[in-house]
């Protein structure tokens, strides 16, 4: 949910809650049921951590057309090489 703000000429401006995109032009203010104009001021970018604004951007540019890859995933990831156990108990155990 995101504030948005509406200022009405008698009241003055009254905060919202919506969600992100949705906000309308116009709201009718809280106290007298008049319309209101949307007032535009900046956001507060600054409190929100960068892995989470990425995040968002992603997934907003991602929500109509998805990203399109050229390859699966994971394939170039590296193989784990086995390691040999300090189990004393594991070195009993028959090799293959
Ligand atoms: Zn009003």
């Amino acid at each position: 949910m995101v504030a948005y703000q509406y200022r009405c000429a008698e009241h003055g401006v009254c905060e919202v809650q919506r969600p992100m995109g949705s906000a309308p032009a116009q709201w009718p203010c809280p106290e007298c049921g008049g319309d209101t104009a949307r007032v535009f001021a900046a956001p507060h970018l600054g409190l929100a951590d960068r892995g989470r604004l990425a995040a968002i951007d992603a997934t907003r540019r991602s929500a109509d057309e998805p990203a399109v890859v050229t390859s699966v995933p994971g394939s170039g990831a590296r193989r784990r090489t086995p390691t040999a156990s300090d189990n004393p108990v594991l070195r009993r155990l028959p090799k293959p």
